[in-house]
């Protein structure tokens, strides 16, 4: 997401209330772990992940240089997985050395999926002609790679249609993560056969409360769950978190609110996204098992 607000690292265990388990294992599709909120405690984080049943991270590569940290720490820890691209932010740094460091990367086996990238209308830190060079540059970059997309859209709803819709045939899947927008866009992506990608947005009584009706509109095929982090610590945590740095061991809270409003078991929509996730990012099955607190093995 890349919210301007920098949350700081909290450091010490969660609270007791915050100390939440997954009924089925999770995957977190959008984990920024590679911020410097992190730095202090990555290990501390993982572990406390894996505790609460979120077995699996994907994270988010949104420069070259986050990328290339998110395939570090996935090669050193399984479970994890990158994604490589760029960000619409920094959209204006598109360049061709930048297209063949990202095709390289695309090209590591922890690299699961093209992106961040897409378009952000709402601040255009980068103008949006420069949004959509960068973004159709990676469009292109899915298409030759073969790999998922992993999309970032804020007020962008209707150029990034298009844009997809152009590309539609030549891309395989995409999801559009960290979605916040209405239903006349929801339905729009789904038209386009696009996966959702749910954050705790949805826990904000001030600007979440639209999602709340729109969940059931999204079939569990396309539906998968994401915390963020650091960003949107959801606002309606049974206990206060010191620092308010979001982590991927409280999924299992974002889960359980979506699982309300959408009127179905925790456990079965817990299971249905890991599925989705999966065979999304094309995860080894195994691994949600292997990774498991309940049958934990060393990797050999
Ligand atoms: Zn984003």
């Amino acid at each position: 997401m890349h919210e301007t607000a920098t949350p700081d690292s909290g450091g010490a265990a969660l609270p007791e209330a915050l100390r939440f388990r997954s009924p089925a294992p999770l995957v977190d599709i959008g984990a920024n772990l590679t911020h410097a909120s992190f730095d202090r405690d990555l290990e501390a984080v993982i572990g406390r992940a894996r505790a609460a049943g979120v077995t699996t991270l994907i994270l988010t590569g949104t420069d070259r240089e986050h990328a290339e940290q998110a395939v570090a720490l996935a090669r050193e820890h399984p479970g994890l997985y990158a994604t490589a691209g760029v960000h619409p932010h920094d959209a204006s740094r598109w360049s061709g050395e930048l297209a063949r460091a990202m095709r390289e990367l695309h090209r590591q086996p922890e690299v699961v999926a093209v992106g961040e990238c897409g378009l952000d209308f709402n601040r255009n830190f980068s103008t949006p002609a420069e949004q959509e060079r960068a973004f159709e540059a990676q469009l292109g970059l899915a298409a030759e790679s073969g790999l998922p997309l992993f999309v970032h859209e804020r007020d962008a709803g209707r150029r990034m249609r298009e844009m997809l819709h152009a590309w539609r045939d030549d891309i395989g899947h995409a999801v559009i993560h960290c979605f916040t927008a209405d239903r006349e866009t929801l339905y729009g992506y789904l038209d386009l056969d696009l996966h959702i990608g749910l954050t705790g947005w949805i826990c904000d009584e001030r600007r979440g409360h639209h999602l709340r009706d729109l969940v059931g509109a999204i079939p569990l095929t396309r539906l998968m769950v994401e915390t963020d982090c650091p960003y949107l610590l959801p606002r309606n945590l049974p206990a206060k978190l010191k620092g308010r740095r979001h982590e991927p061991a409280l999924l299992p809270w974002i889960v359980r609110e979506i699982a309300h409003w959408r009127g179905i078991d925790e456990a079965d929509l817990a299971t249905a996204t890991t599925t989705t996730a999966t065979a999304f990012f094309r995860l080894d099955p195994r691994q949600q098992d292997s990774a498991a607190p309940d049958h934990r093995q060393e990797s050999t």
